[in-house]
Order: C-alpha cells, then structure tokens, then sequence
C-alpha cells in the first residue's frame, strides 16, 4: 500500500515536472502577419550607404507587423499614415532623393480585413519615430506604447515631443521581454536614431525571426554595413549591426529587412500569416 502510495505520488510528481517543461517550451506566440504599411521609390539610394548606387532610385516598401500572443496583441511599427491613402500623388518628399510613399491600403482595413479592432492592441512598440514607422500610433490611443526612453525624450526637428503626452506609455531604457517568456524580445540597436531598437520574435513553426526596423534598409545595404548619411551616430549604428548579427547567429533567425522590397515579395501578406 505505501509502496505504491509513493509510486503514485512519484508518477505525480513526474507529470508535474513534464507540464513545467512542456508550458517552458511552449512558446505564446501563435501568429504574425505582414501588413502593408506602404509603398515607395527612394531617389537615391546611396543615401543609405554612402558612396554606393549613387544616383540610383529603388522600390521601398514598407510594412508592419502584427503579433498575436497568449496574452494580446502587439504591433510593430504603425507606417505611413493612413491619411496618405486617399492622396492620388501620395506623399511627395522635398528632398527628391528621399522616398515618395504611396499608401495602396490603410492599416485600419487591413486590421479590419483579419478581424481584429484597434481596441484589442495591447501594445504598440515602434523601431523609431521617423514619419513612415509612427503614422498611425494614434489609432491606438490606448494601447500601450513601447518606446526607448532615449527616442521618446527626442525633440523633432521643431523641437516638439514625438507623441501625445496622454498616450500610456512605458519608455524603455535598452532590453524588454515583452510578455515574460522569451517569445518577443525588444532589443536596443541605437545608430540609426538615438532610441532605435529591434525585435525578435519565437514562432512555434517559422522559427526565430529579427524585425530590424530600420537598423538596415535594404540586402545589399546590409551586406555592405552602410551607414546612412542621415543616421543620428555612426559608431552605434555599426555596433548595432553587429549586435544584430550576433542575435541571427545565437538565436538561428532570419532577418526579415522592413524597407526591402525583393524580401517582402517573397513573403506572404495578411490575410495570411506565419505561425
Ligand atoms: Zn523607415
């Protein structure tokens, strides 16, 4: 009888430990779409690395991403604004070098599309705070933002705050595990702007995947390690490269680049979805 009292409390406790390791393992990120967040021609893309291609426009897109974990959604960078859609020229660059965005859907029709409302975003972390990757923070007025302190606390260029006061709002200062399990991972690559940061994300299936903002812009930007003429610090800019590179190699991730347009032609936009 006490015998196998104590191989029943065993077993028990056995199957205790498996359900650990299974909810350790399990990671609570189910789903991840690419939203069309906009769609351009860059001038000249030796902006972006310096002495290369000078003169040479290219097609840029530019996405969002939404994540749906255990725990809600999050979205990642917010694009051009969804105002820009209805402009039949869309929004003309002064600068004719710089890129000239179209806006072919709103976010909002897209989000609408794959049924999901902006009242159900829980979080909304931005790369950064140039126009083309906050256009549409204000959709969510009260999601929470994820920003780095270091790119909130950063006046524009006429030297007002970057967001609404009232926006909640948690300012990072470098690293966060967004929701606890190592599944989505803010991660700091300053350079590009001051608070610049990256993502990772767990997919069950897909894998390890590094959303890189605008820490690179392009493939061939990447392998060169341009350094953008318009980047806020060149040093950070080159260490966060390689503190990028260092994440693909630890975590076997691939690098999804927000502005390539060749790299989001090979993969699938919402509705569908990685898992
Ligand atoms: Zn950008």
């Amino acid at each position: 009888m006490k015998r196998s009292g104590l191989a029943i409390a065993a077993l028990a406790a056995l199957s205790i430990f498996a359900a650990a390791a299974a909810a350790e393992t399990k990671t609570g990120v189910d789903k991840l779409y690419i939203l069309n967040c906009g769609e351009g021609v860059a001038g000249d893309i030796s902006r972006w690395s310096p002495g290369v291609n000078v003169g040479k426009p290219m097609d840029f897109v530019d996405n969002c991403y939404l994540i749906h974990h255990a725990q809600g959604w999050l979205l990642w960078d917010t694009g051009i604004p969804d105002a820009v859609a209805a402009m039949p020229d869309g929004l003309k660059p002064s600068d004719p070098r710089m890129t000239h965005w179209r806006r072919p859907k709103t976010l909002a029709a897209q989000l609408e599309a794959i049924g999901v409302k902006p009242a159900d975003i829980k979080f909304v972390a931005v790369s950064h705070t140039h126009p083309d990757h906050v256009g549409n923070v204000e959709l969510f007025p009260e999601a929470m933002l994820l920003v780095q302190k270091g790119e909130y606390d950063w006046p524009n260029p006429l030297g007002r705050p970057r967001f609404k006061a009232e926006h909640p709002v948690t300012k990072l200062e470098g690293d966060r595990d967004v929701f606890g399990d190592g599944s989505v991972m803010l991660f700091a690559t300053p350079g590009h702007t001051p608070g610049h940061q990256s993502l990772l994300v767990k997919l069950p299936k897909t894998g390890a995947i590094v959303l890189s903002g605008d820490a690179v812009h392009f493939k061939s930007n990447w392998e060169n390690r341009g350094v953008p003429s318009g980047n806020t610090d060149k040093d950070k800019t080159v260490s966060s490269m390689q503190r990028i590179a260092d994440v693909l190699a630890k975590e076997k991730a691939q690098l999804w680049i927000n502005h390539d347009k060749a790299q989001r032609d090979s993969l699938k936009l919402a509705p569908a979805f990685y898992e």
